[in-house]
């Protein structure tokens, strides 16, 4: 017997259709013996919906600690429903809201950072045997306030729950089957993989993989919480995210990922003087711009040239800010530029292998496309490239590292339920 956090995304529990279904799955789940602590999300879009409704009775920026207040609803009305789902099925269930569960965070509003869990409360229920409905994504602050943990953080909250508790198995449910070698949108013989490491899943969600947050990967790999990515409406086994996943011989690239909303701005002959890039980059700082690849190129005759990518969404904002600084820095020209993409490669086996990187450059300039600007980590290689031939790019990138067939070995094999 175990004890498992098993979590539901909003679209999981969408209507009451679905809510049902949700506790039936944690109903069968407690019958095969296990403990069961949930965590589910608010249903559906609720939480867009009250962003619009506040929208419409505050002009600007709402006041964050009412916005907390409002947004911790949205869960507040799915853990009660559940509740009554579960008891409904003969079965007993308690609530609990983020405090009530122990959720301790910093005082910050809107993207509030958990500090401590109190999980007594918690526990003793379960103790009763009691299924356990914790709402994700809100906690509260020393002095009681009420806050939110930032979008998606629900994800976080069922980690950081698993960890207090020390939980067998922390079970991500989504309305995918897990996580791909790449989107199977984009490539049709995409496979699901049957493991991946906490180091590689980082990258992948922070390279924009939606199906884990960023924060709950870094608090899973931070508390060693084993973690599954599954889907909420099929039985299939869904991927594993530990520590050491196992290395297939011959796969060194685990998987695939790209942003389709990437611009770069370069800003042309530039005055070799000290203190030209920090101008740039805390000016794009203050104004909350997030700056990805940076490049510098040499300087010819004391002028130097950078380039950096932003998000398309900031480049309007990232020209205004340079434009602000050309008096100050004496540059020629800065030159926006969109439509681009950046494609990664991801895969812990890069650390003991090279010619990573020359293979995806081959691979790319075999399509005839160009590269504009790379970055590396020890597990990473990303190259931004024009956006009309990312498909092309990425078939090509998935054949090339052996993504076509390579995990057929251990995805959808016979260990497969259906
Ligand atoms: N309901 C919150 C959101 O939509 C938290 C979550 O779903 O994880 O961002
Ligand atoms: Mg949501």
């Amino acid at each position: 017997m175990a004890l498992i956090v098993m979590k539901f995304g909003g679209s999981s529990v969408g209507d009451a259709e679905r809510m049902k279904r949700v506790a039936g799955r944690i109903a069968a789940r407690q019958e095969e013996g296990h403990s069961c602590v949930v965590v589910v999300s608010a249903m559906g879009d609720t939480t867009d919906d009250l962003i619009d409704l506040s929208k419409q009775l505050y002009d600007g920026q709402p006041p964050a600690r009412e916005m907390d207040m409002l947004l911790s609803t949205g869960e507040q009305v799915s853990i009660a429903l559940l509740s009554m789902a579960i008891q409904n099925l003969g079965k007993q269930a308690v609530s609990f809201t983020g405090w009530q569960a122990g959720m301790m965070t910093e005082a910050v509003h809107g993207k509030a950072r958990i500090t401590d869990i109190q999980p007594s409360r918690v526990l003793q229920a379960v103790e009763e045997g009691k299924i356990v409905i914790v709402a994700g994504f809100q906690g509260m602050t020393e002095d009681g306030q009420i806050t939110t943990l930032g979008r998606g953080g629900s994800d976080t909250t069922a980690v950081a729950l698993a960890a207090a508790i020390n939980a067998d198995l922390c079970e991500i449910y989504t309305d995918v089957d897990g996580v791909y070698s790449t989107d199977p949108r984009v490539v049709k013989v995409a496979r699901k993989l049957k493991e991946i490491s906490y180091d590689e899943m980082l990258e992948l969600a922070h390279l924009g993989a939606a199906v884990l947050h960023p924060r709950a990967v870094e608090y899973a790999k931070h508390n060693q919480v084993p973690l599954v990515v599954r889907s909420s409406f099929t039985n299939h086994e869904g991927t594993y995210v530990k520590e050491e996943a196992v290395m297939e011989q011959g796969v060194v690239v685990r998987g695939i990922a790209f942003d389709k909303n990437v611009s770069r701005i370069s800003i042309l002959g530039v005055p070799e003087k000290v203190g030209q890039l920090a101008k740039v980059f805390n000016a794009l700082a203050a104004e909350q711009i997030d700056v990805d690849i940076i490049v510098q190129s040499g300087v010819t005759s004391g002028l130097a040239d950078f380039s950096f990518s932003v998000s398309s969404n900031d480049c309007d904002k990232a020209m205004t800010v340079i434009d602000r600084l050309k008096p100050e820095m004496g540059y020629r020209e800065a030159i926006p530029e969109g439509n681009l993409v950046k494609v990664s490669v991801v895969g812990a086996g890069m650390v003991s292998n090279p010619g990573v990187a020359a293979k995806m450059f081959d691979s790319i300039s075999s399509l005839g496309v160009s590269i504009n600007m790379v970055s590396t980590s020890e597990i990473k290689v990303s190259c931004v490239i024009e956006g009309s031939r990312l498909n092309d790019v990425v078939q090509a990138l998935h054949t090339a590292y052996g993504l076509d067939t390579q995990e057929q070995a251990f995805v959808g094999g016979p260990s497969e339920r259906r």
